[in-house]
Formats: structure tokens, C-alpha cells, sequence
């Protein structure tokens, strides 16, 4: 029996492996690790490709936001709306500047952040809105513009699962104010280690950026902001400069694997397949069914090899380590729901026609012994 695994980043490696050996050795000899061309190449490649004149490269993407927040002033007693359907980092970010996370809950389609919601959790302390692109999709940006109601509360994206998506011919990385990313292995856009980047249009909150994740300092010894320690390492720069040259192509081959899973799946009605919001060019990051009696199936995936997953398990708010935020069990039934239903299915670039029939294989089977 063949196993099919979540994702499988060997095949990409393999296809930059000889422009990264290189890339690695013209950093070695010159001996640049922290800053350097490779970075600055990298930056320039990125801010193209999303579309705007800045990127600034970061240690990770939980770092991005925290510094995304931090350079359009978000700090202590401000509140900044997030969708509760994300991962935890986004919820993290918040707290490290300092700020209160406010969650809502998500659209029952898209399962991205409904604008809705985050009209009725508007308050007088409101400064920013977090947009999460989740699983690949950018969420109806310009609806979230329409409900705030001050001109002072910024949209921020996190981009983190979209690198690539677009929404009316805008790039991921091009919404809001400023928009953070994360270059996390398994991203679409992934590193060999941790890294991450902030794009906007802004030159003035591009340089905030850079200041903060250099100490503070534009100019040795002159520490002109408070800031910390949060840079784009060298060696991962040439690894992603290698990857984006690719990343339309994989991009394309995920678009593939997602239709060919539609095809395979549609029409069965124990199976809720994911939805693309009009618009939308959708990256498949994950791609999400929902099925009821969830872990059941799981178990059946793993016996036959095949590797699944859940994004995610148990909704932020429920999470003993952000207990501190005081939302009780029910307080976003979506998110609930969502929590206790899906199942990311194995999509990576290169993945077979015969491992996506072998998995719709397995699902269906188990469909019809229920
Ligand atoms: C991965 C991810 C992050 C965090 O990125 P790291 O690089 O792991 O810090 C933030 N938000 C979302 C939605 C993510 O998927």
C-alpha cells in the first residue's frame, strides 16, 4: 500500500538544490550571514512579486505581525480584532505588542473572518483588524474596509498561507496597511528553518520595520526606536530567492491537485468541500475538508498511509495558554464546529494522480461503510 504524506518538501529541494549549493557558496566565500546581497535580492524579488515597492525580511512570521502591529502603532490597551479560526501565532502576535486580541468568529463557507462579526466587536479602543488568509484564501478584504468605521483602525493581513493568492487581481501581501508573512518550511513559499517578511506600500512603516528587527538602529551605535533582534537570515534568503522563481509553477500544480480532488469528491454529500470566494485565485495552502465523526476518519487515513491533518484541533480561545483571554466554551460556534470537523487532505507540488485517487479512494470508502 502506498503512503501519501501530508506534504513532501524533498521534491521541491530537488529542483533548486544545484541554485542553492551555489547561492550557499558565493555566501560562504564572502562570508555576509547577517544582512548581505542575498538578502536584499531576495527582498527586492518578494516586494515585486506581491506587488509593492517594500519587503523587509524577519526571523518568522510570528515576529512579522508582532512588528507589522508595533510599526502602525498598536501597543498597550489597544484592541485588535482577529478572526478566532486561525493559527495561534496571530493571537500571540497581538499579545507581544502589547495589545488585546479580540476574536471573532468566521464565515461558515470560507471559514475565513467574517466582516460581520467584526462590526459588532468594534469598540472605542479598536486600532487594528488582523485579515487572516486561511488555508491559501484572501478573505473579502474590501468588505472589512467597509465596516470600520474610523479611518484610524488599520487593516493588517497576515499572509502567512497565501503567498501567491490573489483577490481581484491584487497579490496576497498587498492588503492592508502592511501585511506580514511566514517562510515556515511547509508554507508555500518555505524556508530550510524559520523566516519571514512584512510587505507594504509604505516607505515610512517599512523603515519602522527594519529598524525594530535590527535593535532599533539604522546606524551603527544610534538606536533611534525601541526594537529587538528579528532579521531574514542569509542562507535562507538564497533558498527563497531559488523557490519563488518556482512558486507560480507550484502554485499551479496545487490548483491542479485541488480540482482533481473536486472531481474525485464532489457529489458525495457526507463531504464539505472547500469553497473559493468570487474573485479569488485560491493557493490550496491546505486544502480543508469537513465530514461529521471526524477522528474516525482520521484513524481510517492513517492506517492506509496517508497522512492528514488538522487545522486546527482546538480553536485558539479554548487553548489552556490563552485561558488568560476569558472566552468560554460557545463563544464562536463556527470556529467550533470547524475545530471538531476538519480534515486537511495531502497537497503539496508534484503530488500524483495516483496518490490523490488513492486518498479520495480512502475517504470515499469510508463514506459508504458508515
Ligand atoms: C505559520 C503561521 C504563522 C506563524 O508563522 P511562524 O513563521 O511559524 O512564526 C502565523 N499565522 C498563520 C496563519 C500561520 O499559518
Amino acid at each position: 500500500m502506498s503512503n501519501v504524506p501530508l506534504v513532501d518538501l524533498k521534491l521541491q529541494h530537488e529542483q533548486i538544490a544545484d541554485e542553492v549549493d551555489k547561492g550557499f557558496s558565493e555566501v560562504l566565500a564572502v562570508g555576509d550571514f547577517i544582512g548581505g546581497r542575498a538578502v536584499s535580492a531576495f527582498e527586492a524579488a518578494y516586494a515585486s512579486f506581491v506587488g509593492v515597492p517594500h519587503c523587509v525580511g524577519v526571523g518568522n512570521g510570528t515576529d512579522a505581525i508582532e512588528m507589522a502591529l508595533r510599526a502602525v502603532g498598536v501597543g498597550s490597551g489597544d484592541e485588535v480584532i482577529l478572526p478566532a479560526n486561525t493559527f495561534i501565532a496571530t493571537a500571540e502576535a497581538v499579545l507581544r505588542a502589547g495589545a488585546i486580541p479580540v476574536l471573532v468568529d468566521v464565515d461558515d463557507q470560507t471559514l475565513l473572518i467574517d466582516p460581520t462579526c467584526v462590526k459588532q466587536a468594534l469598540t472605542e479602543r479598536t486600532r487594528a483588524v488582523i485579515g487572516v488568509d486561511l488555508y491559501g484564501q484572501v478573505p473579502q478584504y474590501e468588505a472589512l474596509v467597509d465596516v470600520l468605521e474610523r479611518r484610524s483602525i488599520v487593516i493588517v493581513e497576515d499572509g502567512a498561507q497565501s503567498q501567491g493568492a490573489t483577490r481581484g487581481g491584487r497579490t496576497a501581501g498587498s492588503f492592508g496597511v502592511i501585511a506580514a508573512t511566514s517562510f515556515y518550511p511547509g508554507k508555500n513559499l518555505g524556508a530550510y528553518g524559520d523566516a519571514g517578511a512584512v510587505t507594504t506600500q509604505d516607505p515610512g512603516l517599512a523603515r519602522r520595520v527594519r529598524l525594530m528587527g535590527a535593535h532599533g538602529s539604522g546606524k551603527k551605535y544610534v538606536h533611534e526606536e525601541f526594537g529587538f533582534n528579528s532579521r531574514l537570515d542569509t542562507l535562507q534568503a538564497v533558498v527563497l530567492k531559488a523557490k519563488l522563481g518556482r512558486l507560480s509553477e507550484w502554485n499551479a500544480q496545487r490548483e491542479a491537485a485541488a480540482r482533481r480532488y473536486i472531481d474525485l469528491l464532489s457529489g458525495e454529500v457526507a463531504v464539505r468541500l472547500p469553497s473559493v470566494l468570487p474573485g479569488n485565485a485560491h493557493v490550496w495552502h491546505l486544502f480543508v475538508v469537513r465530514v461529521p465523526n471526524r477522528d474516525d476518519l482520521l484513524r481510517e487515513l492513517r492506517e492506509a498511509g496517508i497522512g492528514a491533518g488538522i487545522h486546527y484541533p482546538v480553536p485558539i480561545h479554548l487553548q489552556p495558554g490563552m485561558a488568560m483571554l476569558g472566552y468560554p466554551p460557545g463563544a464562536f460556534p463556527i470556529t467550533e464546529r470547524a475545530a471538531a470537523s476538519v480534515v486537511s487532505l495531502p497537497i503539496f507540488p508534484g503530488i500524483s494522480n495516483s496518490q490523490l485517487e488513492r486518498v479520495a479512494e480512502v475517504l470515499l470508502a469510508w463514506v459508504s461503510a458508515r
